[in-house]
């Protein structure tokens, strides 16, 4: 299955991303995660796109495209695979189209704005997996180490509330119209689930949701 992960920063989709990618057994496609590897790595990619990262703007169509063309070339992708961040603009939506890459569901995760402030600003990560803690919502079993390697978690340089509010202004405008995009498509199943909750419910929500197109 192809899926695309729908929601504002913070939603909780790299969160659900990591049951859906084990249930189904694809792999999971974060350009954020990609782009970040790319600004530690000190990569020429990374180096240009690491201002626009850290301002909550959108890195260029033209790269995230070049990105994500190549990435669903691996052979991993050959059954499928999970899309958590992209596409992120029409263009970026019309690319795939264009590119024959055919998507069976958009799964849209729905948070209000006061609780995505709250997760964004408390949210820590493990980069070398993309693990996602929250420092009270969902604390890891030590104080900023990853339960599984025991390495330091880490706070997004974009994780503050100023850069937040920028960034919800950016999905409201650029993102959210995809929406609309996906619903007035007869083949692509719409997806709707609260994101509000425990992560386990709102697991049981997208799998009920994506069991029953199958
Ligand atoms: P996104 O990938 O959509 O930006 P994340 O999965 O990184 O979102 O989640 C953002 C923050 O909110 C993280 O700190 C995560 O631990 C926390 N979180 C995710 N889902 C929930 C939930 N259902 N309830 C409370 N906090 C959550
Ligand atoms: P979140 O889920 O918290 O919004 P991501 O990790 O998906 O964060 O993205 C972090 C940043 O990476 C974005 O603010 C943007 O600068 C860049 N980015 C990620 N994916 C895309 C994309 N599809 N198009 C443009 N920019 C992107």
């Amino acid at each position: 299955m192809k899926i695309i992960l729908l929601g504002p920063p913070g939603a909780g989709k790299g969160t659900q991303a990591q049951f859906i990618k084990e249930q189904l057994n694809i792999p999971q496609i974060s350009t954020g995660d990609m782009l970040r590897a790319a600004v530690s790595s000190g990569s020429e990619l990374g180096n240009q796109v690491k201002v626009v990262m850290d301002s909550g703007g959108l890195v260029s169509d033209e790269i995230i495209i070049a990105l994500v063309k190549e990435r669903i070339l691996e052979s991993d992708c050959a059954d499928g695979f999970l899309f958590d961040g992209f596409p992120r603009t029409i263009p970026q939506a019309a690319a795939m189209e264009a590119a024959d890459v055919p998507i069976d569901a958009v799964v849209e995760i729905q948070v209000d704005d006061g609780e995505l402030i709250k997760r964004i600003t408390g949210r820590r990560v493990h980069p070398g997996s993309g693990r996602v803690y929250h420092v009270i919502y969902n604390p890891p079993k030590v104080v900023d180490l990853d339960d599984e390697s025991g390495d330091p978690l880490v706070q997004r340089e974009d994780d503050t509330e100023e850069t937040v509010r920028d960034r919800l202004a950016v999905y409201y405008e650029q993102t959210q119209p995809l929406a609309v995009h996906y619903k007035s498509q007869p083949l692509i199943a719409y997806i709707e689930v609260n994101g509000q909750g425990d992560v386990s419910e709102i697991q049981s929500a997208i799998s009920e949701g994506l069991a029953s197109i199958k």
